[in-house]
């Protein structure tokens, strides 16, 4: 049992689900429903994964904080399929559910904080069908019009100045956002931590490190003593 209590807040993709691993699949689906004429639709798949992958790298300066859609494909009706498909075959994380429930069993606030999707409202339907939704405290989604600096204002104006523990799989995300009461945790995800750098790392203070959600209970254990 932990002797005070923290706000805990949770990104979503690669954090909490793999949400990765299926989206060359979703993107098939998503091709045949659309385009069942389309040839090549196992090749044209790949290539989408493979510029997707290009949007899930850092991004710093004057680009982070706003998300736009990269190409018109990720707009409109075959953008909301391929959500959709992925959204079904999105599979929580070993221990999401349980760890979330024994987090609230302490008395912490649990919310989730992640990232809008190229579409405003797909973030909040895929963290429905996760299935996870309900077990949140709150669910702030920042990205389009509200940036992440002004979400993490806004929790400390409805929570208050407890520890903020920070849960993400993309570290670059913590550097100069947070407070001097923010404790951040790398959720080793591999298909972001590829692109995770010393140089990053170097630059964000009170970091941990997990490579399950399980081990965010040790962490916490070691936080409050
Ligand atoms: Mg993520």
């Amino acid at each position: 049992m932990c002797s005070f209590l923290m706000i805990i807040a949770f990104d979503f993709d690669g954090t909490l689900v793999d949400s990765y691993s299926c989206i060359e699949e979703a993107f098939y689906r998503a091709l045949r429903r659309t385009y069942p004429w389309f040839p090549g639709k196992r090749y044209m798949a790949k290539l989408l994964t493979k510029i997707e992958l290009q949007f899930e790298r850092p991004r710093f300066g004057r680009h982070s904080g706003k998300i736009k859609a990269p190409m018109k494909i990720f707009q409109g009706k075959f953008a909301r399929i391929w959500f959709e498909e992925r959204a079904k075959l999105t599979k929580p994380l070993e221990g999401a559910r349980e760890v979330l429930k024994e987090l609230k069993r302490e008395g912490h606030i649990v919310i989730s904080f992640s990232a809008e999707d190229f579409i405003p409202g797909v973030k909040e339907y895929r963290l429905r069908q996760s299935g996870l939704y309900d077990i949140f405290d709150d669910v702030i989604i920042f990205g389009h019009g509200v940036s992440i600096k002004e979400a993490f204002r806004l929790v400390r104006e409805k929570y208050g100045n407890e520890t903020f523990v920070w849960v993400d799989d993309k570290p670059w995300r913590f550097i100069g956002n947070g407070d001097e009461n923010t404790e951040y945790v790398w959720m080793y995800f591999p298909y972001t931590a590829r692109f995770v750098t010393k140089e990053i790392l170097d630059k964000i203070p009170h970091l941990h490190v997990i490579y399950d959600l399980w081990s965010l209970l040790d962490v916490l254990r070691r936080l409050s003593v």
